[in-house]
């Protein structure tokens, strides 16, 4: 487990996707300083965070008077000011903060940013329209892709998963997928097994490659 010195980080920038990252954050008990230029934003947030400040992060001696070299993680939320992005950026890698993430606003901007070291780019946006076009298309209720192809789905069960045990269906053999959990209506989710028999109207979490999935959540 992570000791409670670890479970700091810097939020830099809180637009939009900064303040709920920092707010999600001090949800799970971790310490967020919150670095904004805009003095309006900064005083908005003070109340809800550990630490915030008016500070310009494209200068690394202000970054270095906060502190953040001690840091063991930040987060850079600036998108649409790509220069200031990389320059905050590119000051947390020189200050040796040993994880760093930041937002992008565009696949070059992204790429940018992979290519300055930053540990982890993630692209809101992109990546969220990808998952709610999984969601538009077909019957699936949550969509979530990890790398290498694979993916994690929330999806009403079709026929071919019902009526029969799951180790007796076909549901792997024909479709490569693997029902995990499994939701009756009015129920929590539990696990699902071999023997489970999922019912017509069940709602089941299954697991495989992205397109194996995506073949059998648009089956009815
Ligand atoms: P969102 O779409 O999540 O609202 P924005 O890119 O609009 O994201 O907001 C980024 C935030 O980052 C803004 O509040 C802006 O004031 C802040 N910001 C921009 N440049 C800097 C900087 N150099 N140092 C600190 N904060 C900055």
């Amino acid at each position: 487990a992570r000791g409670a010195g670890d479970q700091r980080v810097a939020v830099i920038g809180l637009g939009r996707f900064g303040t709920s990252l920092a707010n999600e954050l001090m949800r799970r008990g971790w310490d967020v300083l919150g670095l904004d230029t805009d003095a309006r934003l900064v005083q908005k947030h003070s109340d809800a965070l550990t630490h915030t400040a008016v500070a310009d992060c494209t200068d690394p001696e202000t970054l270095r008077q906060l502190g953040v070299q001690e840091f063991t993680s930040a987060v850079v939320a600036i998108g649409t000011d790509i220069e200031a992005s990389m320059l905050v950026s590119s000051n947390l890698l020189e200050a040796g903060v040993p994880t760093i993430w930041a937002k992008a606003v565009s696949r070059q901007h992204g790429q940018i940013l992979e290519r300055l070291g930053v540990h982890h780019v993630v692209l809101p946006e992109h990546e969220m329209g990808e998952r709610v076009a999984h969601l538009v298309t077909g019957r699936m209720l949550d969509f979530i892709e990890f790398d290498d192809d694979y993916a994690l789905v929330k999806t009403v069960a079709p026929d071919i998963a019902t009526g029969i045990p799951l180790g007796r269906s076909q549901v792997r053999s024909k479709y490569g997928v693997t029902v995990v959990g499994i939701k009756r209506p009015g129920e929590d989710f539990t696990y699902a097994t071999a023997e489970t028999v999922v019912e017509r109207g069940d709602v089941i979490i299954v697991t495989g490659k992205t397109h194996s999935v995506e073949a059998f959540t648009d089956l009815s």
